[in-house]
């Protein structure tokens, strides 16, 4: 019996695998890139969706991970005190931008959303939360409620009451004929006529990704965050960064997200890539609002000893080796060249430093393709690069690969995407 065929009758049905009967099983990986188990090599532009912030096998982080693990001590439980979770928890305080910041620690991206939206709620007695639509924050209750994207979330036993935001989308904005300007003015009018139906006092909080990543890598205009701060702010309603995916340099421009968006958040929260695929992820934020849970609240494994040590060991690299202007100088040069494809059938080339996406649509029309979109992700992997897919309609490629990717590296995916996209087009 096949892997697949195992996992197949053993694993719920809806827990997906990409490439259907050809799944892939990685079995080993080194910089950039990660081999089958057959032996077939792969540059990896997806990281395992943004988990694999630095690369694979590199040393720094792996020295970090067994030095620990030489202690004999994996973990025993957050109820003793872990040193390379305090000072991790000090750094990310640091750069968070927030003034006398608290940090508490998880396993995941949903646990991380789920804390920030119990620390909201509880700071501001309300269960009533704003969200986007198409974006995704997670599969645990409160965070699929405030998912907008049914494929992903089930959330008829939502504990919150959730209003929706339209999603800015530059790409439709673009193609009727709307600017950034007529976006940014047509999206505050937006959470102002929301605000309307509603008692705006007893609103908790805004939860936002500043680039939707599931749901494709969209992202409104610059400046979108700030421009719904300002009408939050008149109400007191907390604004929640969900830094899942764009946290860490990944945009190039920034250290985080939000940053593009003139605004400092009242929490942010953060996962897949920093630990650089070891489980770890949380939320920093207001001292007054994160110590506003009235009871204890506790993560047997959140910051565990073996996950700080590689949160620590990817933060200093990041920053020592800075990986947010290699992302910059790196995604630079794939958007630009992906800009210049000739191509009916991309639609859109969007992102920011190394988190790039790519829309498809029946050429000529303004119609999502979501079977051209798998023919190219199925031509890349046969021809040796992975890719993510995703999107609302399925349509958009989605690319993140390690923040230390090569612009030898960038120029031989860039080749293959190139092949993959003309041969689908044609
Ligand atoms: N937020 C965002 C923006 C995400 O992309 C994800 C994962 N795709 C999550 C939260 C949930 O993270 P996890 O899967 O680690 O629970």
């Amino acid at each position: 019996m096949s892997l697949l065929d195992r996992h197949r009758a053993v694993m719920p049905a809806w827990m997906p695998v990409y490439y259907g009967d050809d799944a892939l099983e990685i079995v080993s990986g080194s910089g950039r890139r990660v081999t089958d188990a057959n032996g077939r090599s792969y540059l990896d532009f997806f990281g395992g969706v943004l988990t694999t912030m630095i690369g694979y096998d590199i040393a720094e982080i792996s020295d970090a991970v067994r030095a620990q693990v030489a202690t004999g001590v994996a973990h025993t439980s957050t109820l003793y005190l872990i040193r390379r979770q305090v000072e991790l928890a000090e750094k990310i305080a640091r750069v968070s931008g927030i003034p006398d910041a608290r940090v508490f620690f998880t396993n995941s991206g949903s646990e991380a959303n789920e804390s920030a939206l119990l620390f909201a709620t509880n700071a501001r007695r309300s269960n009533q939360i704003l969200a986007i639509k198409s974006g995704y924050h997670g599969r645990t209750f409160a965070t699929m409620a405030v998912t907008g994207h049914r494929s992903w979330s089930s959330s008829s036993l939502s504990p919150l009451v959730v209003h929706w935001l339209a999603a800015p989308d530059r790409l439709r904005g673009r193609m009727a004929g709307m600017s950034d300007g007529d976006l940014l003015d047509a999206a505050v009018d937006d959470l102002r006529e929301v605000l309307a139906t509603v008692t705006a006092g007893d609103v908790a909080g805004l939860i936002a990704e500043p680039i939707q990543g599931v749901g494709g890598f969209v992202s409104g205009p610059d400046g979108l965050l700030g421009a719904y701060r300002k009408v939050l702010a008149e109400h007191g309603i907390l604004l929640i960064a969900d830094e899942v995916q764009t946290g860490w340099g990944r945009t190039g421009d920034h250290f985080w997200g939000h940053q593009a968006h003139g605004v400092v958040p009242d929490l942010i929260t953060f996962a897949k890539g920093i630990g650089n695929g070891f489980a770890l992820g949380g939320v920093v934020g207001r001292a007054e609002i994160m110590n506003a849970v009235p009871a204890t609240s506790f993560s047997t494994f959140g910051g565990n000893p073996v996950s700080a040590a590689a949160g620590n060991a990817v933060l200093d690299y990041v920053l020592s080796h800075d990986l947010q202007e290699n992302a910059r100088r790196v995604g630079a040069l794939l958007i630009e060249g992906l800009r210049n494809l000739p191509y009916g059938i991309l639609a859109d080339v969007r992102g920011r430093g190394l988190m790039i996406g790519l829309e498809f649509v029946r050429s000529g029309t303004t119609e999502p393709d979501p079977a051209v979109t798998t023919r190219v992700f199925d031509l890349c992997r046969r021809n040796g690069l992975l890719v993510g897919k995703g999107g609302l309609y399925g349509n958009v490629l989605r690319m993140g690969p390690p923040l230390t990717l090569t612009e030898p590296e960038a120029r031989e995916g860039l080749a293959i995407l190139t092949d993959a996209i003309a041969t689908a087009d044609a």
